[in-house]
């Protein structure tokens, strides 16, 4: 009888899917690998009484207001807007780079104006490839390679293990540049994190009367047992294809979590380290989710080949693999029994607010046969 939904993974992706459906009147059974929900956005509180994000910093953001409207249904916000320094030439400077940093960091002072004809000046004096189509390029294109070297070069060595220029332009895209004072990373309209925690967010989305979630289950262990009217599918892309056309490359983290007993360890919730240390980042969590405590918890975020896919890698090997699986994911969804959703799923660099947005649009198009 094929009477239910089968929901694999119980992230944001899965969670989204999962109550959309439910509320259209579906029973929908949620299957998850790991003994918790909330995939990477997990977050639990330490021994030390602390909140802190097990798989790395998650700071909500998003211009959308449909995504923030759903998820605010689950969680009041305690509203952050995310500060990040970057420690060069000796010093902590704003990143991502804006006039004060310029100031800061050549001892200028320097107007708006100005910053805009220094950069000008700085890619002038610059050699790239116009137009620019690769991370390095589009970074260069926009600050000249002396400020590129300082901030972009030595981090993106560290983070991806691969040369700046063998990374999409997509990435760049990530990091604004800008010539005023702003000093958040995020200049989004919503900003935070949930008042009570990711986890607490998304077990609130979980919890409805048609949905079930089993969580220590690996989705293909059951599969065969399953005769499910629609799979939506959160999990690795050329997993799920038993890698027919080769594996895909996830970078991976290793989080090293430190408690201290004094009020804060840094001024802000994250600094990055581009050229100096093994880590790329420190966060330090009460930061971000403001709670009050004399200790602090802190995670040193050290880059990894293997291990838990956290990054999607958008170089060209990779995305040309892509094309190939998203094929096989058309013929699938054309019957549709089946829907990719996420950031392993449809391996795609996903913000958390982008996951949610594409599982309310995909779901609510199944749910009207288009
Ligand atoms: P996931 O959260 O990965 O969920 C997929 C789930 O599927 C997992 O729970 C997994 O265990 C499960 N699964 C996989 N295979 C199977 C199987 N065979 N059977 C059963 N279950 C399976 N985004 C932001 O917006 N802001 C941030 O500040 C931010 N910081 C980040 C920092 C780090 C270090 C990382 C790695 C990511 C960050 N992100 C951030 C991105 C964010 O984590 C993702 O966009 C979002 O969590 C992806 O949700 P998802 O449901 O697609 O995937
Ligand atoms: N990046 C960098 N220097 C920094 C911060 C970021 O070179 O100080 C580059 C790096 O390649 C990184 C990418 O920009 O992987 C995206 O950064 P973001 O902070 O968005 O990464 P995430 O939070 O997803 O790890």
């Amino acid at each position: 009888m094929r009477n239910f939904c089968v929901v694999v993974g119980a992230g944001l992706a899965g969670a989204t899917a999962a109550r959309i459906l439910a509320e259209a009147g579906e029973r929908v059974l949620v299957v998850e690998k790991l003994q918790h929900v909330a995939g990477h956005a997990y977050d639990e509180f330490n021994d030390d009484g602390m909140l802190i994000h097990i798989y790395g910093p998650h700071i909500f953001h998003t211009n959308n207001s449909n995504v923030f409207k759903f998820l605010s249904r689950f969680t009041e916000w305690h509203f952050y807007q995310h500060k990040v320094l970057s420690y060069v030439d000796g010093m902590l400077v704003p990143f991502p780079i804006n006039r004060d940093t310029i100031s800061q960091l050549f001892g200028l002072k320097i107007s708006t104006n100005d910053v805009e004809k220094f950069l000008r000046r700085e890619v002038e004096n610059s050699e790239f490839k116009k137009p620019p189509e690769n991370f390095e390029d589009v970074i260069i294109s926009q600050i000249g390679r002396r400020l590129y070297e300082k901030f972009f070069m030595n981090y993106t060595r560290k983070q991806w293990n691969r040369e700046p220029k063998e990374l999409s332009a997509e990435v760049a895209k990530r990091i604004p540049i800008r010539s005023n004072r702003d000093g958040r990373y995020f200049s989004d309209r919503y900003q935070g994190l949930p008042k009570f925690g990711y986890t607490k967010m998304i077990e609130k989305m979980l919890d409805h009367s048609q949905i079930s979630v089993l969580t220590n289950c690996d989705y293909f262990e059951i599969a065969e047992e399953l005769k499910a009217k629609l799979v939506v599918y959160t999990g690795p892309l050329d997993e799920y294809f038993k890698n027919v056309y080769g594996k895909l490359e996830y970078r991976s983290l290793k989080f090293v979590f430190e408690t201290y007993e004094r009020e804060y360890y840094q001024p802000v919730g994250v600094v990055n380290y581009p050229n100096d240390y093994d880590w790329t980042r420190i966060t330090e969590f009460k930061h971000l989710t403001g709670q009050k405590s004399d200790k602090t918890t802190i995670c040193y975020e050290y880059p990894l080949e293997q291990g838990e896919p956290y990054y999607v890698v958008m170089s060209e090997k990779n995305m040309y693999k892509r094309e190939q699986y998203m094929k096989e994911i058309l013929k699938l969804e054309k019957t549709k029994e089946f829907l990719f959703i996420g950031r392993l799923a449809e391996y795609k660099y996903y913000n958390m607010d982008q996951v949610v947005a594409r599982a309310l649009e995909k779901i609510s198009g199944w749910l009207k046969g288009v």
